[in-house]
């Protein structure tokens, strides 16, 4: 009995840090936000296929940077954000699923950056060793907070990986901020930087850290010549700054409210169903 009531408060701390998954009352299943997406990211060959199509576009700009190059030039360069574009994550959202979790959990997150398993995205490898052979640098800007350990751990992931250029002058870790600007311009001030990298338009451009969906949505519209030229970008459909425009900040919390913002968003431009327009 006196272990019960000591574990009462952790009973309903655990109870309290995660609002559950909704259960659909007629089947009794789970109904989890994540599962579409994170199906996709798991099994589609379609999703894996983006990311070569990527790292081929990417290739093909580093190319023509090369034999445009003249002597006295400055170095060419390439810039990449980490996860979800060099990194994926897939097995931690499958952890998520399997605890009826359907919101990202910072902790556990944290967790999964410590046990260093993520893999490297389809052609990523590839690409970044062709960079290398290349003299072409690969400038890493990552945004993480697990504490002290970030940099060091966000290293290992890169070094695990075997990726090059694995090391401090090639790493930026922002724990404060997700504002690369400022790398980025540090970085223009010494290379030629002949593409980015990215699974979130803010990899790119701060223009694009809003929190409206239209505005965020046009600012990419009237960019859109740089897709394919500047810009790479991978796809996301688990986390980034997307979330953050519909919810207000990117790591909304597992809540009810939260659900049914998400639902809001999914039925912005939802058919009536009628037959006339
Ligand atoms: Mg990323």
């Amino acid at each position: 009995m006196r272990i019960l009531i000591r574990l009462i408060p952790l009973l309903f701390f655990c109870w309290t840090a995660q609002s559950p998954a909704q259960i659909d009352s007629g089947t009794g299943d789970v109904i989890n936000n994540l599962t579409y997406a994170v199906a996709w990211k798991q099994t589609a060959a379609e999703y894996r296929a983006l990311y070569h199509q990527g790292f081929n576009i990417a290739r093909m700009q580093v190319e023509a940077a090369l034999a445009r190059r003249a002597s006295g030039d400055p170095p060419l360069a390439v810039i990449a954000d980490v996860d979800d574009t060099l990194l994926l994550s897939h097995a931690y959202w499958g952890y998520l699923i399997s605890r009826n979790l359907d919101f990202f959990d910072d902790r556990s997150w944290d967790d999964w950056v410590r046990a260093n398993r993520a893999e490297p995205s389809p052609g990523a490898l590839a690409f970044l060793r062709y960079c290398y052979d290349n003299n072409v640098e690969v400038f890493y800007i990552t945004s993480r907070d697990q504490g002290e350990e970030t940099f060091s751990l966000a290293l290992d992931n890169l070094v695990t990986a075997g990726f090059p250029f694995a090391d401090q002058e090639h790493l930026t870790v922002l724990r404060e901020s997700s504002n690369k600007a400022v790398v980025q311009e540090r970085i223009r001030d010494t290379h030629r930087v002949v593409v980015m990298l990215g699974d979130n338009l803010n990899d790119f451009s701060r223009r694009y850290y809003l929190t409206d969906v239209e505005e965020r949505i046009a600012g990419m519209e009237a960019d859109s010549q740089h897709f394919g030229s500047q810009f790479v970008l991978f796809p996301n459909p688990t986390d980034g700054h997307w979330i953050r425009a519909i919810f207000g900040e990117s790591e909304p919390a597992a809540s009810a409210e939260n659900r049914a913002r998400l639902k809001a968003a999914a039925l912005r431009n939802s058919w009536d169903g009628s037959a006339s327009n």
